[in-house]
């Protein structure tokens, strides 16, 4: 048969004698081919990790000004920078827990909650707080004791805090609720500041009423509570919330950590608007800072001006009683607004309630 009839019959070409060669099969050559294929994907996925590496790396080095960009943006969207969180804070704060010892404060219906514990122990938490912010802080009673207001005033500014913050709990009828500050009547800037961003953290964490920063003594607008008229330094003193009101205390007991960790950061904030402290905690203000409501002289018991005026406390005492009769005068108005802050009259010790 020819190939053209072995292809017309079988469609495809006769196969040869000799083209069915025996194939050697190098089985060394196929092994060591396998070897460098696989020494060859390595190599490759070695490389290409390589390669991305230095990409990323390039891009983390060649973004600078993107990452400058970037933060121009948070800047712009945040208004300010974050800094890191100081170590220290160089300046004093006095805490005052009021009441103490024999005098228990004001107390709640059951009279089993006393506001010199609740004073204690949020004055306590505060200090935690402040501490551990790198804030050093005096305490005018660390135990259970009774001192005098002026005993209190004095060690305030012996200890050359350059603020001081007075906590108490407020008391009357049920219905009155919320917390509010009291700062002197002279209205001081930078007590009003303290006395405004503590108000502001309390408000934020969430309060039963917001009964706004006064100035002087409730009721009696020529007086003022004696530990903000006898510290040298910016001071508030806090009413925080109604022993009397069932919601106050619950508030206050839900919040106390936030309360305490509030009222912490608005002295901080105080300080660094004050200019007492730079923004890393550094030290500002030369010696301790002093209030511009008349500052106090224990020797002769005046108070002087600014600008050199003498004035005279007088010797009202406002007790309880009265305290709550006056309260219910002003409470169809705030206290700030009723009461217009006016002349050099000085007077009041915190009642012993209140
Ligand atoms: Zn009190």
């Amino acid at each position: 048969m020819t190939d053209e009839e072995f292809r017309e019959k079988y469609g495809r070409d006769p196969v040869k004698p000799g083209q069915h060669t025996q194939v050697k099969v190098y089985w060394d050559r196929i092994a060591i081919a396998l070897v460098l294929l696989i020494l060859l994907i390595f190599g490759i996925v070695k490389g290409i990790m390589a390669i991305a590496g230095a990409i990323k790396g390039s891009d983390d080095s060649s973004s600078v000004t993107e990452a400058a960009a970037a933060a121009e943006e948070d800047d712009l969207s945040q208004a300010e920078p974050e800094v890191k969180e100081p170590q220290q804070y160089q300046f004093i704060v006095c805490l005052d827990p009021g009441h103490g010892g024999e005098d228990g404060g004001a107390t709640d219906s059951t009279g089993k909650r006393w506001e010199k514990d609740d004073t204690f122990n949020m004055c306590n938490k505060v200090k935690e707080y402040l501490e551990a912010k790198g804030v050093t802080v005096a305490m005018t009673r660390d135990t259970d004791v009774l001192l005098s207001l002026e005993e209190i005033c004095v060690n305030a500014n012996n200890s050359k805090a350059d603020l001081f913050v007075s906590i108490h709990r407020n008391s009357a009828e049920k219905r009155f609720k919320g917390v509010e500050i009291w700062v002197n009547n002279h209205e001081p800037e930078a007590d009003t500041l303290l006395a405004s961003n503590i108000l502001t953290a309390l408000d934020r964490v969430g309060i039963n009423e917001n009964r706004n920063v006064n100035y002087g003594f409730i009721g009696e607008p020529q007086s003022n509570y004696q530990v903000n008229r006898q510290t040298h330094m910016p001071s508030c003193l806090v009413e925080l919330g109604f022993i009397t009101n069932d919601k106050d205390n619950e508030l206050l007991d839900k919040n106390f950590d936030a309360y305490a960790e509030g009222i912490a950061d608005a002295v901080i904030k105080t300080a660094k608007e004050l200019g007492i402290v730079a923004e890393d905690g550094s030290r500002l203000h030369e010696g301790q800072y002093l209030s511009t409501k008349p500052q106090w002289d224990p020797e002769t018991d005046t108070y002087h001006t600014e600008n050199g005026d003498t004035v005279f406390a007088d010797a009202i005492d406002p007790n309880a009683e009265d305290k709550n009769l006056k309260r219910e005068d002003i409470t169809t108005t705030t206290a700030a607004e009723a009461i217009p802050p006016e002349d050099d009259a000085q007077a009041a010790d915190d009642g012993t309630v209140g």
